[in-house]
């Protein structure tokens, strides 16, 4: 095939049985989803690029080097959306919800785009159903969030370990990221290049660079729950005793601090036991619809990543009993008639549209995994029945549709 035919990298089609655990993740978080009573809500896949640069912050990696930024006709600076809570909240304000009801809780579901390296679910398009809540500042919100993302992977059948963390606020960060500049430039000599750079301009995300020197220089950083002020401190502590209560069991993990500025107080990240990768992340973000022109507006949520749990689910097992109409000679309007009837008493049916024997057509009915045959030919029609073929048993019999 012609170069310029081949889907761009990072780009996949998604089908067949990979599908199939597409579907089955996103039908499992919506079942759930719905039992929490939140409410979808459909945005743009194109914001103004401003929206993401100042939400997600000028110095993160999403925003230097992830995003597909383009120009429209009229030299407008739009792009595709990196992720789903900044739309959320654009939206938020847009629509003014926070003028119809205290609070709100919202969900989200659609495909995301960032300019990363393409490896084992990592992809330049992939998908995110992402939750958020807004209006609550308390503690309580955090853990039922929790819970929401340890149900999600019960629901899946997915083992990994909840790692919990705060970042603080407004009164306590800046004392904290102080600190850690200053520890930052004591044991610069053995950071990576990139930390070099991001020790000044983002130094929190240093705490969780992969490089190993970086690991080994961070571990004796001064720890941000150290410098909690009071507020923070009894917020997280609360959290963590409405998880205990809850039986959801968490790990604290003192230097996960998130690759998005928004983040204040909770963040977390469900990593997978089995790839030791995030498949769910999130946190709050207190400060960000008032940052975008709205009301000041506590608010926080997460997003799975749906390609990473493809991973980890196997494809679900059929639920249905496929019918299988094969029509032999001239008998077309009897057997779509006999197709009707079968889907209207709520069957599975595929009529055959391949030409050719009985052989064929049996191996075609095998090739799609159908239960039954229906076997039409001009006897049949003639005596208003058909022969129903198990086949797996390779029982036969003929009888009316009515029977089936
Ligand atoms: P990572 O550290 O793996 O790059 P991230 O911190 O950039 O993740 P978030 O922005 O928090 O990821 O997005 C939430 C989830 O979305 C991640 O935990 C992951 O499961 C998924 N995700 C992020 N980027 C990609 C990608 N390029 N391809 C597929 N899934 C992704
Ligand atoms: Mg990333």
């Amino acid at each position: 095939m012609a170069k310029d035919f081949q889907a761009p990298r990072g780009f996949h089609d998604i089908l067949g049985s990979d599908l199939k655990k597409f579907r089955r993740i996103t039908s499992t978080i919506r079942e759930l989803l719905k039992r929490y009573n939140y409410e979808e809500i459909i945005t743009p896949v194109v914001e103004f690029a401003e929206v993401f640069e100042r939400s997600i912050g000028e110095a993160t990696d999403i925003v230097q080097k992830e995003m597909f930024v383009f120009t429209d006709r009229k030299g407008r600076r739009l792009a595709l959306r990196p992720e789903g809570t900044a739309g959320v909240v654009r939206a938020y304000i847009q629509n003014r919800l926070y003028a119809l009801r205290p609070y709100h809780k919202l969900f989200y579901e659609g495909p995301m785009f960032r300019y990363e390296r393409p490896q084992a679910g990592r992809y330049r398009q992939f998908h995110q159903i992402g939750v958020e809540v807004f209006g609550v500042a308390e503690p309580h919100a955090d853990a039922e969030l929790l819970r929401l993302a340890d149900d999600i992977l019960k629901a899946l059948g997915i083992s990994a370990t909840l790692e919990i963390n705060s970042l603080g606020c407004k009164v306590c960060r800046p004392a904290y990221r102080e600190a850690l500049v200053e520890y930052l430039h004591v044991v610069a000599n053995h950071l990576c290049d990139v930390c070099m750079d991001r020790k000044d301009r983002n130094p929190l995300r240093v705490l969780d660079c992969k490089v190993e020197t970086c690991q080994e220089a961070v571990k004796e950083a001064p720890k941000m729950v150290d410098f909690l002020c009071d507020e923070c401190r009894y917020h997280y502590a609360r959290l963590k005793e409405y998880l205990s209560e809850l039986g959801v069991s968490f790990r604290e993990n003192y230097n996960l601090v998130r690759g998005l500025d928004y983040y204040t107080r909770t963040v977390f990240e469900a990593v997978s036991d089995e790839l030791g990768v995030a498949v769910i992340a999130g946190g709050r973000y207190d400060y960000l619809v008032e940052e975008f022109g709205g009301p000041p507006t506590p608010a926080l949520g997460f997003a799975v990543g749906v390609e990473r749990l493809m991973l980890l689910v196997d494809e679900p097992p059929k639920d249905y009993e496929l019918y299988f109409v094969i029509p032999f000679g001239d008998v077309h309007s009897y057997a779509l008639k006999v197709a009707d009837i079968l889907r209207r008493k709520g069957k599975v049916v595929e009529l055959s549209y391949r030409k050719g024997g009985l052989r064929k057509q049996l191996e075609l009915a095998n090739k799609l995994s159908a239960d039954y045959a229906v076997i039409i030919g001009e006897d049949e029609m003639r005596e208003g029945v058909v022969s129903l073929k198990d086949m797996r048993t390779g029982e036969q019999r003929k009888l009316k549709v009515e029977e089936i």
